[in-house]
């Protein structure tokens, strides 16, 4: 027997636990300080009362004989496809519930996915990115290149003809970036994706911050994108589920290449090794797409949206450049005078007891570059930003 020797290959990730190990040691030699943490890219906000009822009533539902479920169909219960298929209506984009696969979250999709493609496809990921994208394919043994995503570029790359690819991966809004590309940016995306033959795959995590006209929620706004991209969501940030776990991957029918249809090799493939997400969550996802349910978690994505104005406005007093912000609850800064991104991490650690992320665990481009979250609460951001203040000069 032999183990995937592509594991080796595989960077040790060690940006989390280096971030918690260096804030852990501070608190232990400063026990008066309060640290304040804006470093996390989990929610904190507890999940909406319409999502909580649902889910104890599909609870019930699984006591009685009358309504209990076994095993549900592989992409998803139609009441949950349907709720995600009038979800994209509202923003103006047709997809149809048989396009729609419910999962568990977009983190096993997206690493899923790669089932159904060649092993010998090139993959283009974007510098810095979600590491998600770049170790799944080193544990399948594909070549990657990247996509600078730069000051220059406002982290937005925009495809180069040059540079030939198989599968592409977009992130928008970016995590760990926050920048948002227009609609007429991923046009370019995809023109560039029909004349490679290639794929995209839409990382739309992030869709529910957008707040600005002209940037894309879906990458179905393009027209000719559904030729072309696999769109990824979860409802994750959309509505506090990263602890309960629900997702979707939307594959249109006209995805096809020499007669095999993207839509049909998934459908296979989670058919032979998944079973969608629970039943009761499923029934609690449901709820998030009613309008009661959707009011309440508006309510939520307004505090983390206040948040995030709260930092973008205090990288604007302080003349700091950065992305995200604004449509996104990421602010991804340039670390002030110079410095590195372990540097800028160890300074506001000691100097303001406020913890964040080094871009540099992100990618080489992430060099110099610092994430701060706007998952905190408001107290905790007000805060944090008042002692940034004090200590930048
Ligand atoms: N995609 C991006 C860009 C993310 O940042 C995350 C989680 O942080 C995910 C996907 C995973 O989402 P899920 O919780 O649905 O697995």
């Amino acid at each position: 027997m032999n183990f995937n020797s592509n594991f080796k290959n595989i960077a040790e990730n060690y940006l989390f636990a280096e971030v918690a190990d260096r804030a852990s040691k501070y608190t232990a030699a400063h026990p008066d300080k309060k640290v304040l943490k804006l470093g996390i890219g989990d929610v904190t906000l507890p999940l909406a009362p319409a999502v909580i009822e649902a889910l104890h009533a599909a609870v019930d539902e699984m006591a009685v004989k009358e309504s209990f479920k076994g095993y549900g169909p592989y992409e998803g219960y139609a009441f949950l496809r349907e709720g995600i298929k009038g979800y994209y209506a509202d923003m103006g984009v047709s997809v149809g519930a048989d396009e729609i696969f419910v999962s568990d979250g977009a983190k096993s999709d997206l690493g899923n996915i790669l089932d159904i493609f060649a092993k010998d496809n090139t993959v283009l990921v974007p510098d810095p990115v979600y590491p998600v994208y770049v170790d799944t394919n080193i544990m399948a043994g594909r070549k990657i290149v990247y996509a600078d995503a730069t000051e220059a570029n406002g982290f937005l790359p925009m495809p180069d003809y040059k540079v030939n690819a198989d599968v592409i991966y977009i992130c928008s809004p970016n995590n760990p970036t926050g920048a948002a590309y227009t609609v007429a940016q991923l046009g370019e995306w995809v023109k560039y994706a029909l004349e490679k033959k290639a794929v995209i795959l839409y990382d739309a995590a992030y869709e529910s911050f957008i707040t600005e006209d002209g940037l894309a929620r879906s990458i179905y706004q393009v027209e000719g994108a559904k030729a072309c991209a696999i769109e990824f969501c979860s409802l994750s940030k959309l509505a506090g589920f990263t602890g309960t776990r629900c997702g979707y991957t939307v594959i249109p029918h006209s995805l096809a290449c020499d007669g095999y249809s993207a839509n049909k090799l998934w459908f296979r493939r989670q058919a032979t090794k998944f079973n969608a997400a629970p039943y009761i969550i499923q029934r609690g996802a449901a709820a998030v797409y009613t309008p009661r349910g959707m009011a309440q978690i508006k309510q939520n994505l307004a505090v983390y949206q206040r948040n995030a104005s709260l930092i973008a406005q205090c990288m604007d007093d302080l003349g700091i450049w950065y992305t995200g912000g604004k449509n996104s609850p990421y602010i991804w800064l340039k670390c002030p005078n110079g410095m590195g991104s372990w540097e800028f991490f160890d300074f506001l650690l000691n100097n303001a007891q406020v913890v964040g992320t080094p871009g540099a665990g992100f990618g080489k481009n992430g060099e110099g570059f610092f994430r701060l979250t706007a998952f905190g609460s408001e107290d905790t951001t007000r805060e944090a930003v008042d002692r940034i203040k004090a200590v930048i000069k």
